[in-house]
């Protein structure tokens, strides 16, 4: 990186976590004269969305996660910290962050923008992470991969009926879009992978279950795409399970109930549970409401102005999963949105501009992919799946990728699959043999 010569009377500001929004609040503030500093707890900017691919062994860890250094290369005035954030003093303007080499270091800042995003929540039942992983960094990503690889190749080893079958059950709790997702890349998987280079069982020896405790599957989309998402589930295997909550989980299954009906208890026995059901704002939402008074919305949000700043702090902003900004859901645009205009109010502030008093949010939709040739698209009232949904899917994400090399290293292995049906990320390399 080539850090501009810091200038003592230059503003310095302080950006938490290098992610959707973070990113782009570094970004607008390309040209200001100011000091940037970005602390991110990982080196990389982590394109959430195909985390999935990652997991399944389509794509390689580093396709969707460029380091902070490479992105931030060109941009003089910003500079990157490896280290997390603990604690925010918003009188003294100052952040404490525990380093990479473990040393606790107090950081001033004139400005500050915290978007460290959310974290895999259980509900109260955290025990549960360690049997089953959520899917939310990189480093679960490739566990979940592991796990998922290590169940197929321990299944052909077993002999005894009951306990290959245990191996061949996979469960994804949680069934919103990460969760459909995963599921439907795990069944294309089976069929189109596994179920070729495994003589030990088949395809139909394999069980994967989506479960949810809401009334849905896919539950913030229309119904027509909820309805064409089931349909795709369905053709693929996937077994769905509404209305049923996780009771229990442990290494060898899960305990479900139905929602409204604890008698109905049913244990499934499966090796590979893995968990997509919830988030919850980082520690730091708290921390803040704490030294700023600042209030948490049911969720657990940041409540912040219409500046996206802290009542009483116009230079503490908070944004993106961590923030409640007009009730917007946490999705990677609203996060971009929200960086980009609070980079360009300190920049205009800088400047001796008035700055925009107040976000406006353009909606681009969401959307999600089911299998390999199918995506569900909602934009407004614009509601259309299949091919279609998918070619959508495919040119945004691929757009919204970081750096050209990444944007290619995905055209290149998705052409492989669709071409020869290969996913070539499939190296099994954190897990060890199962006893
Ligand atoms: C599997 C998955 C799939 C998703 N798919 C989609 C999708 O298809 N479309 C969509 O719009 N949204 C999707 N999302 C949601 C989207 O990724 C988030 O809404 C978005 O990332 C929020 O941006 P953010 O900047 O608030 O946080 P993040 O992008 O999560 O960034 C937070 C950053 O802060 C860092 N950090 C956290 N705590 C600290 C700390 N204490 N100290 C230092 N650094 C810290 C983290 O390392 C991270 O780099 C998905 C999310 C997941 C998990």
């Amino acid at each position: 990186m080539t850090a501009a010569a810091s200038q003592a009377d230059r503003r310095q500001v302080v950006v938490v976590g290098a992610g959707f929004g973070g990113l782009q609040a570094v970004r607008a503030l390309s040209d200001a004269p100011v000091d940037v500093l970005v602390i991110d707890r990982v080196n990389h900017h982590l394109f959430q969305p195909l985390l999935y691919q990652v997991a399944t062994g389509l794509l390689a860890p580093g396709d969707i996660a460029p380091t902070l250094r490479s992105v931030l290369a060109k941009q003089a005035n910003a500079r990157v910290l490896l280290g997390d954030v603990t604690h925010i003093d918003p009188i003294d303007r100052r952040v404490e962050v525990v380093t990479v080499d473990g040393q606790k270091q107090d950081v001033s800042y004139d400005d500050l923008v915290v978007a460290a995003g959310a974290e895999p929540s259980y509900f109260g039942h955290d025990d549960w992470g360690d049997v089953a992983p959520a899917m939310k960094t990189l480093q679960n990503a490739v566990t979940i991969r592991d796990k998922v690889l290590t169940a197929f190749e321990t299944a052909a080893a077993t002999t005894d009926p009951d306990t290959r079958r245990a191996w061949l059950t996979f469960v994804v709790v949680g069934a919103g879009p990460t969760g459909v997702e995963l599921a439907g890349q795990v069944a294309a998987l089976v069929h189109r992978t596994v179920d070729r280079e495994f003589d030990e069982f088949t395809a139909d020896d394999v069980r994967i279950v989506l479960v949810d405790a809401g009334p849905h599957v896919l539950g913030p989309f229309k119904p027509s795409l909820r309805r064409s998402a089931r349909r795709t589930l369905d053709r693929l295997g996937v077994e769905m399970m509404v209305h049923r909550a996780a009771k229990d989980i442990t290494a060898d299954g899960v305990l479900l109930a139905p929602i409204d009906d604890q008698s109905g208890q049913q244990r499934i026995a499966a090796k590979s549970v893995l968990w997509t059901a919830g988030v919850a704002p980082s520690p730091l939402a708290k921390d803040l409401e704490t030294t700023t008074g600042a209030t948490l919305d049911h969720a657990g949000k940041v409540v912040v102005r219409d500046d996206c700043s802290i009542a009483g702090h116009d230079e503490l902003f908070v944004i993106g999963d961590l923030a409640n900004v007009h009730d917007l859901p946490g999705l990677a645009e609203p996060a971009m949105q929200e960086g980009k205009f609070v980079g360009k109010v300190i920049a205009d502030r800088v400047s001796g501009q008035v700055p925009k008093r107040q976000f406006k949010y353009r909606d681009l939709g969401m959307m999600a992919t089911i299998a390999p040739r199918e995506a569900v698209t909602q934009i407004g009232p614009i509601a259309f799946g299949g091919l279609l949904g998918k070619a959508a899917w495919a040119v945004v994400h691929v757009g919204f990728l970081v750096g050209w090399g990444n944007r290619l290293a995905v055209l290149i292995d998705w052409a492989q699959l669709a071409l020869r049906g290969a996913r070539r990320q499939r190296a099994i390399i954190s897990q060890t043999p199962q006893h």
